[in-house]
């Protein structure tokens, strides 16, 4: 399924995940600390531009490989994610200035990007966003704020979707959405930390813009276009979050796996029952069907290939699989999972999430039903 080279950038990924290890992870969650170990570790490793064309000569292929990789030792680092599927609009659609200011900084210096889409009023409505950039001589002026959004306090740049034209004024809802990327301390931006426990060092904020002056160099390609550069955004954010959810499901099965050979319950190892054998060998087989819709997705991305199908179809089957292998971890650990300190329910949040986050699951079913299927509209 992998070439050599790709196993390898897996394999290495894993590696460095597991050196950091879960201990680390865990502990700059509770002391609310960047894992610095971490990307230091990326970084001599040429990981952080996995997936830079233009730096690294790799695709999305390679760096959902990273994502996965990291996961598989028990790290979702939802930053990768972010800055990937921020870098990748970045590369594809801006000018070659915002390249060497974007992105090159998070191959060489690992310079990390949040992506700014979610507001509390619109939720998964997107079109109806409010936070606003009004245009002015040589640049614009940006109001409103966003939620969720994860790591931005932490991370260099933002990338923004806002509105340039108000819902309310256009005939078509895709028209009047503008992509920005600006640096994360311009004057203007400020955050609050939401109180969510994922048990990850990565803060999620509200991000609030007040009075935020942007120039026409924060413009990512055509104006009111925004909206075409946003669906290989959206589509990349889907493959990145299937290959977490299949890495972390992988982790938290083999942990269950090992438990089970070694917990003795009526004089046989637990893992011989056929109760628990069977539902870790379907989380098994599932994971492994996940991840072929993933590389295929990814790879078709690569090729130029059109993927809303793909992979939305790969990010349902990957979220669902890996809450079904967390699922048969909690069964198997018995009591002891629901100690903090065995480590298996606290990957509860941040798996779960994967159903709910970037995209929930119904909206996933809604696209492939209404795309794949040629359904009715439902709203
Ligand atoms: C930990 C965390 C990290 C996040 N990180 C980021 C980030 O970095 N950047 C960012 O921009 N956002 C981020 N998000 C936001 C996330 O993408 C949204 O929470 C998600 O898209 C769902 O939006 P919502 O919460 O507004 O739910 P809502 O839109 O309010 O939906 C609530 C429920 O209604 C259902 N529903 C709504 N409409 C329909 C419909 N038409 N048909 C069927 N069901 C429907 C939904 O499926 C869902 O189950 C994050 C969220 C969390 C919790």
């Amino acid at each position: 399924m992998l070439s050599e080279e790709e196993a390898l950038i897996l394999k290495t990924a894993e590696k460095i995940g597991t050196m950091v290890g879960r201990d680390y992870w865990l502990r700059c969650a509770r002391e609310k600390k960047s894992p610095d170990m971490l990307w230091g570790e990326l970084l001599k490793t040429n990981l952080t531009s996995a997936g830079v064309e233009r730096v690294s000569g790799t695709g999305l292929l390679e760096a959902a490989l990273v994502q996965e990789g990291l996961a598989r030792a028990g790290l979702p680092v939802l930053q990768f994610l972010t800055t990937h599927l921020s870098r990748t609009v970045i590369a594809k659609y801006g000018t070659g200035q915002q390249f060497e200011r974007f992105v090159r900084p998070t191959c060489e210096q690992g310079k990390k990007i949040s992506f700014c889409i979610t507001e509390s009023e619109a939720g998964s409505n997107t079109w109806r966003i409010r936070t606003f950039a009004k245009k002015r001589d040589g640049g614009y002026i940006l109001n409103g704020q966003k939620t969720f959004i994860t790591g931005a306090r932490e991370s260099d740049y933002l990338l923004i979707v806002a509105r340039t034209k108000r819902y309310e004024e256009v005939e078509d809802k895709k028209d009047g959405i503008s992509l920005f990327v600006v640096e994360a301390n311009n004057s203007g931006i400020s955050f609050e930390a939401l109180n969510i426990e994922l048990y990850s060092p990565e803060t999620q904020y509200t991000v609030y813009f007040d009075g935020v002056e942007l120039s026409d160099e924060n413009l990512i390609g055509e104006v009111d276009r925004g909206v075409n550069y946003l669906f290989d955004c959206l589509n990349v954010e889907r493959i990145l979050i299937a290959a977490c959810s299949i890495g972390l499901g992988e982790y938290v099965l083999r942990r269950a796996v090992e438990y089970a050979k070694q917990r003795v319950v009526f004089d046989k190892p637990i893992g011989s029952y056929q109760g628990l054998q069977f539902r870790m060998a379907r989380a098994k087989a599932h994971l492994e069907a996940a991840r072929s819709l993933n590389y295929n997705a990814a790879r078709l991305f690569d090729g130029g290939g059109k993927v809303g199908a793909e992979a939305n179809m790969a990010k349902l089957v990957a979220s669902e699989a890996g809450l079904e292998a967390f699922e048969i971890a909690m069964q198997t650990f018995g009591g002891n999972a629901y100690d903090l300190d065995t480590d298996i329910i606290t990957f509860y949040p941040v798996i779960r999430l994967f159903i709910t986050a970037p995209v929930t699951n119904e909206l996933v079913l809604s696209y492939i039903g209404r795309h794949v299927l040629g359904l009715p509209k439902s709203y």
